[in-house]
């Protein structure tokens, strides 16, 4: 039987439509600025976000990276939440290519406090650096897939313009948040000045990330993405299974969000696990366990459900287009006979 593989929403395969769409796919160079399809994906793209212009990049990482290096000069200071993406998960990139100081802010469930980001920002003199760019991540996927509201979003919009500061939203899984708000993208994402938003995730397809922005940031953010090795030359062949991802499959994330809930409704009274319910908000799952992570990835692991450990006592899991409701149940039935067994055989001390 089929692995139920609740790793992560990036595991999702690309679609039939999508193999077809890249077999009629235009093709050009895009390093030579000729490729039709992504430039066709980088005008929906730009439409779709309310921005005057994208640009087609081969990862999210990529994507927010640029930005920062676009927002920011050297030494300058960025703000984000203390577990987001860019700071976490992009391997110290801030110091290492835009060579920027961050001041993590605590959070409470990764929605970032407009207070805490004020206490933090920085004038620049003779002894200080200046801050010049806040970072938000919505939905915040270290906190277990939480939403940023339209409201907070706008007063940090507001703290950052005070002080002269520029937005950038990693918005890897923006379109779950508007999906589960049921308002359109552009009302999250107009209180930004730039967003990185993945295709490769819910969307579904196989590769790739838009950066949006100003006509102007866009024109840098290409120099960017070419130092960086990011030039690809035929990338319609990609960029067509991203048009399939922003035109079809935005709307199905209720699905994954459905299904979150119902795993959430089945696990959360399990002995031996506990899940926060203000944090089951769209397809991530962040559960705590008196056991180390590690036993129930294990245990799991061989009846068939894979996931990972997201700390030592706390796993993820994430729902997507490659897990239907068949596996959701089956997901169910192993954790509450894992659940069972490890309530009868003590915690090894
Ligand atoms: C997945 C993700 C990214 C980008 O990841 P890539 O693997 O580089 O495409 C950025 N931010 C968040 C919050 C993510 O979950």
């Amino acid at each position: 039987m089929k692995t139920v593989d609740l790793r992560s929403d990036t595991v999702t395969r690309p679609t039939k439509e999508m193999f077809d769409a890249i077999l009629k796919a235009d093709l050009g160079d895009d390093v030579l600025g000729d490729e039709p399809t992504v430039q066709k994906l980088e005008r929906l793209a730009a439409e779709m976000a309310g921005k005057e212009a994208a640009v087609y990049v081969p990862s999210g990482t990529m994507g927010n990276q640029i930005a920062i290096c676009c927002h920011t000069q050297p030494g300058d200071v960025i703000i984000a939440e203390e577990e987001a993406h860019i700071l976490y998960y992009e391997v110290g990139a801030p110091a290492i290519l835009a060579n920027v100081i961050t001041r993590n802010v605590p959070s409470i469930r990764g929605i970032l406090d407009p207070d805490e980001v004020e206490k933090r920002v920085m004038q620049r003199s003779l002894h200080t650096p200046g801050s010049t760019l806040l970072c938000i991540e919505n939905t915040h996927n270290r906190a277990g897939g939480t939403i940023t509201s339209i409201e907070r979003m706008k007063e940090l919009n507001a703290v950052a313009r005070k002080h002269g500061m520029k937005v950038h939203l990693d918005g890897a899984r923006v379109f779950n948040a508007a999906v589960a708000l049921g308002v359109p993208l552009t009302s999250i994402i107009s209180h930004v000045d730039s967003v990185s938003m993945c295709l490769s995730k819910g969307l579904r397809s196989p590769v790739g990330s838009v950066l949006c922005g100003p006509t102007e940031f866009i024109e840098r953010a290409r120099i960017w993405r070419k130092r960086l090795g990011g030039g690809m030359r035929q990338a319609g062949i990609l960029a067509a299974c991203g048009i399939v991802s922003l035109t079809k499959m935005v709307d199905r994330l209720a699905e994954d969000h459905k299904r979150c809930r119902t795993l959430f409704a089945a696990l959360k009274d399990l002995p031996g696990l506990t899940i926060d319910p203000e944090t089951v908000q769209t397809n991530i799952l962040i559960v705590q366990s008196q056991r180390p992570a590690v036993e129930w990835v294990k245990a799991l692991g061989e009846k068939g459900v894979d996931f990972f450990p997201f700390g030592e006592y706390r796993f993820r899991l994430v729902l997507h287009a490659d897990v239907d409701d068949a596996q959701v149940e089956r997901a169910i039935g192993a954790f509450k006979l894992t659940a069972e067994h490890f309530a009868k055989s003590p915690a090894a001390v």
